[in-house]
């Protein structure tokens, strides 16, 4: 999910690989290392934290000397950021450097140990780099090794391949995570992204998925599947080096909302076995499920609103009494908490004080507790008993998009498993469910395409407002908070949600011509309820923007403008909804001129009460 780099030439390898690493630090990372050839033999170099450790460790412990290896930073997925699960990885005569995630990476480690081979990390990058070495030994072969394995290998993975006879070589295959070839003179790369590699050459190739390549100083060669080579059309880069540091977009938090899709895929489609969630690995068993009585589900800000949509999930399939709690207020009430509760934390760093102190709380007073985090290895991570990963990747725009999406779908499967447990659905239903949510990566994609353009028309409308509600029922109220959060903290638009039946009880005297009213209404049961309460604001003179399903139809005078997202089954459709109200808030923050990926006041690691 990081960084990938590699290099073949005359230059020190070294040198070249952490420079290029360095162009490739705004992903984010914990770790970092290099594999180089040093008179034919393969010297490994790689440290826990930034490349300036271990640039420190080298400078110690001596510096890897050759014209070609491979490099890596290391956003962990799989075993916590240390020395030893940072990459390269080995096998006996391969090694390796892996960005993305493994899938099936445990049937694969267990056949591999029944094999006789031993790890020595907890990653799943360890796994490929075993299973190549494996074919190597009876393939011969690199190319048709590297294919044979890649048969295998279930996920997303760009990796960068040395091979301890073949010197001076550096091979490379993808699937799903980026990688381009920079082709120089007498020289050649491999990078994740051609920001790390323009200082050298602005050519480069891109590599289609399963396509294996080959470098030497001299020449690029590319094959297919079938071991065919294929003919690949060279690209120049004519990009301000700083802009493609955002692969193209002119912020992190765009980049990030089209992320989505596979930031879901990777959270959820790992979790899965035959068609069912399967949360063993995160401690969570259908047992222990049965045994809880309330749930609270602790965080701050976005995290706290994915709570929002788990409580209507859970409560409704699981029949399970949810109440959600800001984290700065559950601490210092001393809530009434004991054995049979479960407390959920989420943060997306892992490390937001109010929720820590939250959890450890609950751990004293006898409660079970489990995170859903985002970054590895975090304290709420270590410290909690039962340990979801989201796996957004970093996550660099302040305000959150991707981290929440991936939360929204841990809740889900949280509330299919614990639902399935109670026996509060059966087995068909459960399938379902599961079906529909491994079917959101698509939906969310399409969503995007769908929504940009009216997202883009509605911001226009909105910039020169002072004050804005966001009003809904159910979980269209629990995505208005999202939606009016995201609004506010990168547009500095005032903005509100309110449940819509409670307006008339005090807010709606706030009402005006000029307070536009963003009205999600896609849940058909309280449909006709939120339409009574549109015109209750709309009679006031209230601007009224809706979102809806596609299928709904919507009287002419019901609202000024009808955002319409695709049908789809309903309790999953806040992981679509939530896709225009980001996009809103994103354009809206564009065209008033602010600074969308870090606004004003904010942090994005809230260690501070
Ligand atoms: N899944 C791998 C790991 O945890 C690679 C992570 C990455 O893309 O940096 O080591």
């Amino acid at each position: 999910m990081c960084g990938i780099v590699g290099y073949v030439g005359h230059r020190d390898a070294s040198d070249v690989l952490v420079s290029a690493l360095t162009r490739l630090e705004y992903r984010g990372y914990d770790s970092a290392g290099i594999a180089v050839f040093e008179d034919g033999v393969i010297n490994v170099a790689k440290s826990k934290g930034k490349l300036k450790d271990l640039v420190e460790k080298m400078d110690k412990e001596g510096k890897p000397k050759g014209v070609a290896g491979i490099g890596h930073t290391r956003w962990a997925t799989h075993g916590e950021p240390s020395d030893i699960n940072s990459h390269p990885h080995s096998g006996a005569r391969v090694t390796l450097v892996h960005n993305g995630i493994i899938e099936n990476y445990k049937e694969l480690k267990e056949f591999l140990i029944k094999d006789g081979r031993r790890f020595l990390s907890d990653t799943d990058t360890e796994v490929v780099a075993q299973l190549l070495d494996h074919y190597y030994n009876y393939i011969s072969d690199p190319i048709k090794a590297i294919i044979r394995t890649t048969q295998d290998l279930r996920g997303s993975f760009a990796l960068g391949i040395v091979f301890e006879n073949y010197p001076d070589t550096v091979f490379a295959v993808r699937r799903e995570s980026p990688l381009i070839i920079g082709v120089g003179k007498d020289e050649n790369f491999i990078a994740s992204d051609v920001p790390a590699i323009i200082k050298y050459t602005k050519d480069y190739y891109l590599l289609e998925h399963d396509e294996v390549a080959v470098l030497s100083a001299d020449g690029v060669k590319v094959y297919d599947t079938h071991y065919q080579p294929v003919v690949k059309t060279l690209k120049t880069a004519d990009w301000d080096v700083d802009a493609v540091g955002k692969c193209g977009y002119p912020h992190y938090m765009i980049k990030e909302i089209n992320e989505q899709p596979t930031a879901i895929r990777n959270t959820v489609t790992p979790r899965v076995k035959d068609g069912m969630p399967n949360l063993e690995e995160c401690n969570i068993t259908p047992e222990a499920l049965r045994k809880i009585r309330n749930i609270f589900i602790v965080a701050c800000g976005t995290a706290m609103h994915s709570g929002m949509v788990g409580k209507y999930v859970m409560e409704n399939i699981a029949r399970t009494h949810v109440t959600v709690d800001i984290a700065s207020e559950f601490r210092y009430r001393d809530p009434i908490i004991g054995k049979g509760d479960l407390i959920i934390i989420v943060s997306q760093s892992g490390e937001t004080a109010d929720s820590l102190a939250a959890m450890r709380l609950a751990k004293q007073k006898g409660a079970q507790t489990l995170a859903i985090v985002n970054a590895m290895g975090s304290t709420i991570a270590r410290e909690a008993d039962m340990l979801i990963y989201t796996h957004a990747g970093p996550e660099i725009s302040v305000a959150s998009t991707k981290a929440y999406m991936v939360q929204l779908a841990v809740m889900y499967l949280f509330a299919f498993e614990l639902a399935f447990a109670k026996g509060t659905i059966d087995e068909e239903k459960y399938k379902y469910y599961t079906s529909k949510l491994l079917e959101t990566p698509d939906m969310v994609q399409r969503t995007i395409e769908s929504t940009t353009e009216i997202a883009q028309k509605i911001s226009t409308q909105l910039i020169t407002a002072d004050s804005l509600l966001y009003i809904g029922r159910g979980l269209d109220y629990a995505l208005s908070m999202e939606g009016s959060l995201k609004l506010k903290e990168i547009s500095y638009i005032h903005s509100e949600s309110y449940a819509a039946g409670e307006l008339k009880h005090g807010t709606i005297s706030l009402i005006t011509q000029e307070m536009p009213v963003i009205a999600v209404a896609t849940q058909s049961a309280l449909y006709e309820k939120t339409v009574s309460n549109i015109k209750e604001v709309k009679a006031r003179g209230a601007k009224v923007i809706m979102i809806c399903k596609e299928s709904d139809d919507v009287p002419g005078d019901v609202a000024d403008c009808v955002l319409k997202v695709l049908d789809f089954e309903e309790i999953l459709l806040p992981m679509l909804v939530c896709v225009p109200l980001q996009l809103i808030a994103y354009y809206t923050a564009v065209q008033r001129g602010n600074d969308v990926d870090q606004p004003r006041n904010l942090a994005k690691s809230v260690t501070v009460e």
